[in-house]
Protein backbone atom coordinates (compact mmCIF):
# COMPACT_ATOMS: atom_id res chain seq x y z
CA UNK A 1 0.00 0.00 0.00
CA UNK A 2 2.00 3.16 -1.30
CA UNK A 3 2.49 5.91 1.41
CA UNK A 4 -0.75 8.29 2.26
CA UNK A 5 -3.22 5.82 1.10
CA UNK A 6 -5.86 4.82 3.10
CA UNK A 7 -7.94 1.62 2.72
CA UNK A 8 -11.61 1.67 2.78
CA UNK A 9 -12.38 1.26 5.89
CA UNK A 10 -9.98 3.79 6.79
CA UNK A 11 -12.18 6.48 4.71
CA UNK A 12 -15.53 4.80 5.90
CA UNK A 13 -14.98 4.80 9.00
CA UNK A 14 -13.62 8.92 8.44
CA UNK A 15 -16.87 9.34 6.78
CA UNK A 16 -19.38 7.91 9.60
CA UNK A 17 -17.51 10.37 11.53
CA UNK A 18 -18.16 13.47 9.63
CA UNK A 19 -14.58 14.26 8.78
CA UNK A 20 -14.68 17.01 5.90
CA UNK A 21 -10.86 16.35 4.96
CA UNK A 22 -11.62 12.07 4.49
CA UNK A 23 -14.84 12.92 2.91
CA UNK A 24 -13.38 14.91 -0.05
CA UNK A 25 -10.52 12.56 -0.41
CA UNK A 26 -12.85 9.60 -0.68
CA UNK A 27 -14.71 11.70 -3.87
CA UNK A 28 -11.53 12.49 -5.47
CA UNK A 29 -11.24 8.60 -5.35
CA UNK A 30 -14.65 8.35 -6.50
CA UNK A 31 -13.92 10.46 -9.24
CA UNK A 32 -10.62 9.47 -10.45
CA UNK A 33 -10.38 7.50 -13.48
CA UNK A 34 -6.85 5.41 -12.25
CA UNK A 35 -7.45 1.73 -12.30
CA UNK A 36 -6.66 1.50 -8.61
CA UNK A 37 -8.43 4.31 -7.47
CA UNK A 38 -11.98 2.62 -9.29
CA UNK A 39 -11.06 -1.17 -7.57
CA UNK A 40 -10.53 1.54 -4.36
CA UNK A 41 -13.98 3.24 -4.93
CA UNK A 42 -15.86 0.43 -5.84
CA UNK A 43 -14.96 -0.85 -2.18
CA UNK A 44 -15.85 2.37 -0.21
CA UNK A 45 -19.31 2.39 -2.04
CA UNK A 46 -19.98 -1.25 -1.43
CA UNK A 47 -19.25 -0.97 2.59
CA UNK A 48 -20.86 2.81 2.66
CA UNK A 49 -24.01 1.96 1.05
CA UNK A 50 -26.03 0.27 4.26
CA UNK A 51 -25.21 3.60 5.85
CA UNK A 52 -26.54 5.80 2.90
CA UNK A 53 -29.94 6.83 1.94
CA UNK A 54 -31.15 8.50 5.17
CA UNK A 55 -31.62 12.15 3.60
CA UNK A 56 -33.97 14.09 1.68
CA UNK A 57 -32.34 14.25 -2.28
CA UNK A 58 -33.40 17.65 -4.11
CA UNK A 59 -32.71 18.74 -7.49
CA UNK A 60 -32.74 22.33 -8.05
CA UNK A 61 -32.70 23.22 -11.89
CA UNK A 62 -32.88 26.38 -14.17
CA UNK A 63 -31.52 28.49 -17.02
CA UNK A 64 -27.95 30.64 -15.91
CA UNK A 65 -29.08 33.91 -14.30
CA UNK A 66 -32.10 32.60 -12.42
CA UNK A 67 -30.61 33.11 -9.19
CA UNK A 68 -29.43 29.29 -8.68
CA UNK A 69 -26.54 30.32 -6.59
CA UNK A 70 -28.35 33.02 -4.88
CA UNK A 71 -31.48 30.88 -3.94
CA UNK A 72 -29.21 27.58 -3.22
CA UNK A 73 -27.11 30.43 -0.72
CA UNK A 74 -30.50 31.35 1.03
CA UNK A 75 -32.38 28.10 1.11
CA UNK A 76 -28.85 25.87 2.59
CA UNK A 77 -28.59 28.82 5.31
CA UNK A 78 -32.12 28.52 6.06
CA UNK A 79 -32.00 24.77 6.49
CA UNK A 80 -29.00 24.96 8.23
CA UNK A 81 -30.98 27.09 10.87
CA UNK A 82 -33.64 24.49 10.99
CA UNK A 83 -30.98 22.23 12.25
CA UNK A 84 -29.96 20.05 9.11
CA UNK A 85 -26.77 19.55 7.36
CA UNK A 86 -26.74 20.60 3.76
CA UNK A 87 -24.15 18.91 1.37
CA UNK A 88 -24.86 20.83 -2.21
CA UNK A 89 -23.39 18.95 -5.49
CA UNK A 90 -24.08 19.89 -8.97
CA UNK A 91 -23.92 18.02 -12.72
CA UNK A 92 -22.16 19.93 -15.21
CA UNK A 93 -20.72 17.56 -17.87
CA UNK A 94 -20.05 21.12 -19.62
CA UNK A 95 -17.14 21.95 -16.74
CA UNK A 96 -14.56 19.42 -18.73
CA UNK A 97 -14.28 22.51 -21.67
CA UNK A 98 -15.31 25.48 -19.78
CA UNK A 99 -12.14 23.74 -17.65
CA UNK A 100 -13.79 25.01 -14.08
CA UNK A 101 -17.41 24.14 -13.28
CA UNK A 102 -20.08 26.73 -13.87
CA UNK A 103 -22.16 25.71 -11.17
CA UNK A 104 -21.46 24.83 -7.87
CA UNK A 105 -19.11 27.66 -7.44
CA UNK A 106 -17.64 28.30 -3.60
CA UNK A 107 -17.45 32.08 -4.40
CA UNK A 108 -21.28 32.12 -5.10
CA UNK A 109 -22.45 30.93 -1.78
CA UNK A 110 -20.12 32.36 0.12
CA UNK A 111 -21.52 32.08 3.80
CA UNK A 112 -22.65 28.21 3.04
CA UNK A 113 -19.51 27.53 2.25
CA UNK A 114 -17.92 28.33 5.20
CA UNK A 115 -20.71 27.06 7.18
CA UNK A 116 -19.49 23.61 9.07
CA UNK A 117 -23.28 22.19 8.60
CA UNK A 118 -22.72 22.98 4.66
CA UNK A 119 -20.42 20.84 2.28
CA UNK A 120 -19.92 22.08 -1.49
CA UNK A 121 -18.68 20.01 -4.13
CA UNK A 122 -18.52 21.19 -7.72
CA UNK A 123 -18.81 19.08 -10.15
CA UNK A 124 -16.53 15.98 -11.55
CA UNK A 125 -15.29 16.94 -14.84
CA UNK A 126 -13.47 15.39 -17.90
CA UNK A 127 -15.98 12.95 -18.04
CA UNK A 128 -19.42 11.99 -20.46
CA UNK A 129 -22.72 12.75 -18.88
CA UNK A 130 -23.23 9.48 -17.88
CA UNK A 131 -19.89 9.47 -16.06
CA UNK A 132 -20.36 12.62 -14.28
CA UNK A 133 -23.89 11.29 -13.16
CA UNK A 134 -22.59 8.30 -11.67
CA UNK A 135 -19.96 9.76 -9.88
CA UNK A 136 -22.28 12.64 -8.77
CA UNK A 137 -24.97 9.83 -7.36
CA UNK A 138 -21.66 7.99 -5.48
CA UNK A 139 -20.60 10.96 -3.93
CA UNK A 140 -24.08 11.51 -2.77
CA UNK A 141 -24.29 8.59 -0.87
CA UNK A 142 -20.97 9.12 0.65
CA UNK A 143 -22.41 12.61 1.58
CA UNK A 144 -25.13 11.10 3.79
CA UNK A 145 -22.95 8.44 5.38
CA UNK A 146 -21.36 11.59 6.45
CA UNK A 147 -24.40 12.83 8.29
CA UNK A 148 -25.73 15.94 5.54
CA UNK A 149 -29.85 15.28 5.60
CA UNK A 150 -30.28 17.45 2.59
CA UNK A 151 -28.14 17.03 -0.30
CA UNK A 152 -29.33 19.11 -3.19
CA UNK A 153 -28.00 18.55 -6.78
CA UNK A 154 -28.09 21.55 -9.24
CA UNK A 155 -27.67 21.89 -12.93
CA UNK A 156 -27.98 23.98 -15.45
CA UNK A 157 -31.72 23.39 -17.12
CA UNK A 158 -30.78 23.42 -20.99
CA UNK A 159 -29.75 20.36 -21.68
CA UNK A 160 -30.17 16.31 -20.69
CA UNK A 161 -28.59 17.13 -17.39
CA UNK A 162 -32.00 17.67 -15.88
CA UNK A 163 -32.91 13.74 -16.70
CA UNK A 164 -30.15 12.48 -15.01
CA UNK A 165 -30.51 14.77 -11.81
CA UNK A 166 -34.38 13.92 -11.61
CA UNK A 167 -32.94 10.23 -11.92
CA UNK A 168 -30.96 9.99 -8.72
CA UNK A 169 -33.32 12.95 -6.44
CA UNK A 170 -36.94 12.46 -4.46
CA UNK A 171 -38.13 15.97 -5.42
CA UNK A 172 -37.12 18.49 -8.29
CA UNK A 173 -36.96 21.73 -8.61
CA UNK A 174 -37.05 24.35 -11.39
CA UNK A 175 -36.64 28.17 -10.79
CA UNK A 176 -37.94 30.14 -13.28
CA UNK A 177 -38.65 33.96 -13.79
CA UNK A 178 -41.45 36.15 -14.41
CA UNK A 179 -42.00 38.26 -17.53
CA UNK A 180 -39.59 35.80 -20.14
CA UNK A 181 -42.82 34.86 -22.40
CA UNK A 182 -44.10 31.84 -23.14
CA UNK A 183 -41.68 30.02 -24.93
CA UNK A 184 -40.63 28.91 -21.18
CA UNK A 185 -37.41 30.08 -21.65
CA UNK A 186 -35.53 27.56 -23.18
CA UNK A 187 -36.80 25.47 -20.59
CA UNK A 188 -38.64 22.38 -22.01
CA UNK A 189 -41.79 21.06 -21.32
CA UNK A 190 -40.11 18.05 -20.13
CA UNK A 191 -38.66 19.47 -17.69
CA UNK A 192 -41.66 21.32 -16.26
CA UNK A 193 -43.32 17.81 -16.36
CA UNK A 194 -40.22 16.58 -13.94
CA UNK A 195 -41.25 19.35 -11.73
CA UNK A 196 -42.19 19.37 -8.36
CA UNK A 197 -42.30 22.47 -7.78
CA UNK A 198 -41.62 25.42 -9.67
CA UNK A 199 -40.39 28.72 -8.01
CA UNK A 200 -40.57 32.27 -9.89
CA UNK A 201 -37.39 33.83 -8.23
CA UNK A 202 -36.17 37.37 -8.01
CA UNK A 203 -40.01 38.27 -7.27
CA UNK A 204 -38.95 41.78 -5.52
CA UNK A 205 -39.23 45.38 -6.14
CA UNK A 206 -41.00 45.95 -9.85
CA UNK A 207 -40.90 42.47 -10.22
CA UNK A 208 -43.87 41.07 -7.62
CA UNK A 209 -46.96 41.91 -9.72
CA UNK A 210 -45.49 40.10 -13.23
CA UNK A 211 -44.30 37.66 -11.00
CA UNK A 212 -48.03 36.43 -9.41
CA UNK A 213 -49.42 37.06 -12.80
CA UNK A 214 -46.67 34.16 -13.80
CA UNK A 215 -47.21 31.90 -10.96
CA UNK A 216 -50.64 31.49 -11.79
CA UNK A 217 -49.81 31.09 -15.60
CA UNK A 218 -47.21 28.71 -14.84
CA UNK A 219 -50.30 26.41 -12.15
CA UNK A 220 -52.59 26.59 -14.93
CA UNK A 221 -50.00 25.25 -17.05
CA UNK A 222 -48.85 22.51 -15.27
CA UNK A 223 -52.51 21.32 -14.48
CA UNK A 224 -52.32 20.51 -18.28
CA UNK A 225 -49.95 17.49 -17.53
CA UNK A 226 -51.26 14.03 -16.05
CA UNK A 227 -51.31 13.37 -13.05
CA UNK A 228 -47.93 11.90 -11.97
CA UNK A 229 -47.29 8.51 -9.97
CA UNK A 230 -46.31 9.89 -6.91
CA UNK A 231 -49.98 11.24 -6.79
CA UNK A 232 -48.54 14.97 -5.66
CA UNK A 233 -49.43 18.29 -7.13
CA UNK A 234 -46.57 20.12 -8.40
CA UNK A 235 -46.76 23.71 -6.62
CA UNK A 236 -45.90 27.00 -8.08
CA UNK A 237 -44.59 29.45 -5.78
CA UNK A 238 -42.97 32.73 -5.96
CA UNK A 239 -39.64 33.74 -4.05
CA UNK A 240 -37.14 36.41 -3.82
CA UNK A 241 -33.59 34.45 -2.96
CA UNK A 242 -31.74 37.73 -2.39
CA UNK A 243 -34.22 39.38 -0.16
CA UNK A 244 -34.91 35.63 1.69
CA UNK A 245 -38.83 35.74 0.66
CA UNK A 246 -40.41 32.79 0.32
CA UNK A 247 -37.62 30.32 0.92
CA UNK A 248 -39.15 28.83 4.07
CA UNK A 249 -42.76 27.87 1.90
CA UNK A 250 -40.41 25.89 -0.34
CA UNK A 251 -39.23 23.53 2.44
CA UNK A 252 -43.12 23.35 3.78
CA UNK A 253 -43.67 21.89 0.25
CA UNK A 254 -40.62 19.87 0.50
CA UNK A 255 -41.93 18.40 3.96
CA UNK A 256 -45.75 17.91 2.78
CA UNK A 257 -43.91 15.94 -0.45
CA UNK A 258 -42.18 13.79 1.88
CA UNK A 259 -44.88 12.77 3.87
CA UNK A 260 -47.42 11.76 1.17
CA UNK A 261 -44.95 10.03 -0.95
CA UNK A 262 -43.33 8.19 2.70
CA UNK A 263 -47.13 7.56 3.30
CA UNK A 264 -48.54 6.38 -0.08
CA UNK A 265 -45.05 4.24 -0.72
CA UNK A 266 -43.98 5.99 -3.50
CA UNK A 267 -40.87 7.47 -2.09
CA UNK A 268 -39.20 3.86 -1.32
CA UNK A 269 -40.61 2.77 -5.23
CA UNK A 270 -39.19 5.58 -6.74
CA UNK A 271 -35.74 4.99 -4.50
CA UNK A 272 -35.84 1.35 -5.84
CA UNK A 273 -36.29 1.70 -9.04
CA UNK A 274 -33.29 4.77 -9.31
CA UNK A 275 -31.41 2.12 -7.63
CA UNK A 276 -32.07 -0.71 -10.91
CA UNK A 277 -31.60 2.42 -13.06
CA UNK A 278 -27.81 3.22 -11.42
CA UNK A 279 -26.89 -0.34 -12.15
CA UNK A 280 -28.14 0.20 -15.68
CA UNK A 281 -25.97 3.48 -15.91
CA UNK A 282 -23.11 1.42 -14.50
CA UNK A 283 -23.48 -1.40 -17.12
CA UNK A 284 -23.72 1.26 -19.96
CA UNK A 285 -20.50 3.51 -18.97
CA UNK A 286 -18.19 0.20 -18.22
CA UNK A 287 -19.46 -0.86 -21.96
CA UNK A 288 -17.95 2.05 -23.32
CA UNK A 289 -15.26 2.16 -21.46
CA UNK A 290 -14.10 -1.23 -22.30
CA UNK A 291 -15.19 -0.71 -26.27
CA UNK A 292 -13.46 2.32 -26.91
CA UNK A 293 -10.74 1.86 -24.48
CA UNK A 294 -9.61 -0.91 -26.32
CA UNK A 295 -6.56 0.13 -28.63
CA UNK A 296 -7.65 -2.70 -31.16
CA UNK A 297 -10.94 -1.02 -31.80
CA UNK A 298 -9.34 2.52 -31.52
CA UNK A 299 -7.50 1.27 -34.59
CA UNK A 300 -9.83 0.06 -36.58
CA UNK A 301 -12.36 2.60 -36.02
CA UNK A 302 -9.75 5.05 -37.52
CA UNK A 303 -9.64 2.60 -40.76
CA UNK A 304 -13.45 2.44 -40.91
CA UNK A 305 -13.83 6.41 -41.08
CA UNK A 306 -11.77 6.35 -43.79
CA UNK A 307 -13.66 3.90 -45.13
CA UNK A 308 -17.18 5.04 -44.73
CA UNK A 309 -15.81 8.51 -46.38
CA UNK A 310 -14.20 6.63 -49.52
CA UNK A 311 -17.46 4.75 -49.75
CA UNK A 312 -16.02 1.23 -49.47
CA UNK A 313 -18.62 0.40 -46.56
CA UNK A 314 -21.73 1.98 -45.62
CA UNK A 315 -22.20 3.17 -41.99
CA UNK A 316 -24.30 0.76 -40.78
CA UNK A 317 -22.16 -1.97 -42.12
CA UNK A 318 -19.43 -0.51 -40.41
CA UNK A 319 -20.81 -0.57 -37.28
CA UNK A 320 -21.90 -4.03 -37.48
CA UNK A 321 -18.36 -5.15 -38.27
CA UNK A 322 -16.83 -3.29 -35.61
CA UNK A 323 -19.17 -4.94 -32.52
CA UNK A 324 -18.19 -8.51 -34.23
CA UNK A 325 -14.68 -7.30 -33.71
CA UNK A 326 -15.20 -6.44 -30.46
CA UNK A 327 -17.22 -9.72 -29.56
CA UNK A 328 -14.36 -12.17 -30.85
CA UNK A 329 -11.54 -10.01 -28.80
CA UNK A 330 -14.03 -10.52 -25.99
CA UNK A 331 -14.57 -13.81 -26.71
CA UNK A 332 -10.56 -14.42 -26.35
CA UNK A 333 -10.20 -12.48 -23.32
P1 LIG B 1 -27.41 31.25 -11.46
O1 LIG B 1 -26.63 31.46 -12.68
O2 LIG B 1 -28.73 30.62 -11.77
O3 LIG B 1 -26.67 30.53 -10.39
O4 LIG B 1 -27.79 32.71 -10.89
P2 LIG B 1 -27.11 33.59 -9.74
O5 LIG B 1 -27.50 33.11 -8.40
O6 LIG B 1 -25.67 33.73 -10.03
O7 LIG B 1 -27.85 34.98 -9.95
C1 LIG B 1 -27.78 35.70 -11.17
C2 LIG B 1 -28.02 37.16 -10.88
O8 LIG B 1 -29.35 37.37 -10.41
C3 LIG B 1 -27.11 37.72 -9.79
O9 LIG B 1 -26.74 39.01 -10.15
C4 LIG B 1 -27.99 37.71 -8.56
O10 LIG B 1 -27.62 38.71 -7.64
C5 LIG B 1 -29.36 38.00 -9.14
N1 LIG B 1 -30.44 37.45 -8.32
C6 LIG B 1 -30.51 36.20 -7.82
N2 LIG B 1 -31.64 36.04 -7.09
C7 LIG B 1 -32.29 37.21 -7.12
C8 LIG B 1 -33.53 37.68 -6.54
O11 LIG B 1 -34.26 36.99 -5.84
N3 LIG B 1 -33.89 38.98 -6.84
C9 LIG B 1 -33.12 39.77 -7.61
N4 LIG B 1 -33.57 41.00 -7.82
N5 LIG B 1 -31.96 39.38 -8.14
C10 LIG B 1 -31.54 38.11 -7.90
Amino acid sequence: KPKNRLTASEYIEGILKGDRVLLSRAITIIESNLKSDKILAKEIIQEILPKSGNSIRIGITGVPGVGKSTFIEAFGKYLITQGYKVAILSIDPSSQRSKGSILGDKTRMEELANSEEAYIRPSASGETLGGVANKTGETMLLCEAAGYDVILIETVGVGQSETAVHGMTDFFLLLMLAGAGDELQGIKKGIMEMADMVVINKADGDNIRMSEKARIQYQNALHIFPQSESDWTPVVSTASAIKNIGIDKVWTEITKFKKLVTDNGYFEKNRNHQQIQWMYNNINEELKHLFYGSKNIAAQLNTLEEAIISAKISPVKAAQFIIEEFKKSFLKL
